[in-house]
């Protein structure tokens, strides 16, 4: 079955390296993509769909990625949830995993498949 795969970033740029990169990673497996570009319609999404995978921005409009991640928690809705931030606050690994995340990835200009492989496995999703 194909995997359902929830990218959710403010950025045009970043969902579309991202949409770039996957098919690599994700080495054949068929995949699904749905795009949000805001927390809200992340939220919209979440609470009817149930994704394999969901990449998360942290700093967007509408919600952001903590608020997010802190209403799926509120509801008890369990996702694979990977963070993607740009921000290098030391604190944030820890407070989104704390909220439910199953992975942290900075965001760099060029996408890092290396640490998003390693994720994958760890959640047995590759
Ligand atoms: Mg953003």
């Amino acid at each position: 079955m194909a995997l359902s795969v929830l990218l959710v970033d403010d950025s045009k740029f970043v969902r579309k390296g991202i949409a770039k990169a996957l098919p690599t990673i994700l080495d054949g497996q068929e995949f699904i993509f749905s795009e949000a570009d805001n927390g809200n319609e992340a939220l919209k999404l979440l609470y009817s769909i149930s994704y394999d995978l969901v990449f998360l921005d942290l700093t967007m409009p509408e919600k952001t990625g903590y608020e997010v991640l802190q209403n799926l928690k509120e509801r008890g809705i369990k996702a694979n949830i990977i963070v993607l931030t740009a921000d290098i606050q030391p604190e944030a690994e820890k407070i989104v995993r704390s909220l439910g995340a199953v992975g942290y990835m900075e965001k760099h200009s060029s996408f890092n498949k290396d640490a998003l492989i390693k994720i994958l496995q760890e959640i047995n999703l590759l």
